[in-house]
């Protein structure tokens, strides 16, 4: 692995109010739940603090409200050394209200919020940019904008699936989807021939695929113990960006990311999952 490089994420931010319940109630019910947790989410927040847990000096746009949400959100930016610019917005910070029975099913509302209203003016200077889908779409739109104009790498990470139009497509030098948003968007080989540099499709327990314009190929999963694979996708988007941020060709990179996903997947949470990149490049060497 080469030295560190510098990773600009503009995305969401929210904090998960997680109750856990024997069951989940249905409309109208009420059931008593055995547990509560708080945490700092939202896929934008999620990835920065992947891409700085993997070593990229990492700086993160977004949006919070003027509230205590808001206020633990920058809290956890600075405690993964994150430059935070966050602006301050008259709604609410995005939360997202999640049940979760015995079984592992849940339930979950998504509220926006000040997400809503991230807005990108300028990037700062840095290697790669990292997006995602949970702001809003006019807002990707110039962020890849200003990375191209900047010779900035662009990396998104189309999630929560949409479809995507011609020109934005052009505009993305990596797109990172797992199979199911790959479904929505369409096959490598479209997204490939409309202008995207590469096509990183994640499955999960499989592991990736990954296809450009003249090679394909598949890299196999590392060998863990999953016991909660959530936040695999933001560790694996996370750690894809800084290692293409340190000059790691994509081959090299995704390997790296591979190993990171997995890593996300021993440890319960998204945020406290994230690998280092001692951790990665442990993995990597087994
Ligand atoms: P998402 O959470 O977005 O659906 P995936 O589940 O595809 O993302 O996980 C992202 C990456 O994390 C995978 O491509 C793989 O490299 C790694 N990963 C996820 N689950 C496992 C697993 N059970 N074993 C090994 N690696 C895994």
């Amino acid at each position: 692995m080469s030295a560190a490089g510098r990773v600009c994420v503009v995305g969401s931010a929210n904090l998960d109010l997680v109750a856990s319940t024997p069951r989940l109630p249905a409309p109208g019910e009420t059931v008593l739940g055995t547990d509560y947790a708080e945490h700092a989410g939202g896929k934008g927040l999620n990835q920065a603090v992947a891409a700085a847990r993997a070593g990229a000096a990492t700086t993160f746009v977004g949006a919070v409200g003027a509230d205590d949400a808001g206020r633990f959100l920058l809290d956890q930016l600075a405690a993964a050394a994150i430059h935070a610019v966050v602006a301050r917005s008259e709604r609410p910070t995005g939360r997202a209200v999640i049940t979760v029975d015995a079984a592992g099913e849940n339930s979950i509302v998504v509220v926006v919020g000040a997400n809503a209203e991230v807005r990108v003016a300028a990037l700062p200077a840095v290697d790669v940019l990292l997006t995602q889908l949970e702001v809003p779409l006019d807002t990707v739109a110039t962020a890849l904008e200003l990375a191209r104009t900047s010779g900035i790498r662009t990396v998104l990470n189309p999630a929560p699936a949409a479809a995507l139009p011609t020109d934005l497509l052009e505009m993305i030098d990596v797109l990172v989807p797992n199979e199911h948003e790959l479904e929505v968007i369409g096959s490598p080989d479209a997204l490939i021939a409309a202008g995207v540099g590469a096509v990183v499709t994640t499955v999960g327990a499989a592991g990736v695929r990954v296809v450009t314009h003249d090679r394909q190929w598949h890299v196999p999963p590392f060998a863990v113990r999953p016991v909660d694979t959530t936040g695999a996708g933001d560790a694996f988007c996370g750690a894809l960006a800084a290692r293409l941020a340190a000059g790691d060709p994509l081959d090299v990179a995704v390997r790296a990311a591979a190993a990171a996903g997995a890593l996300a997947t021993t440890r319960r949470g998204a945020v406290p999952s994230m690998p280092t990149a001692s951790e990665i490049a442990a993995l990597l060497a087994c």
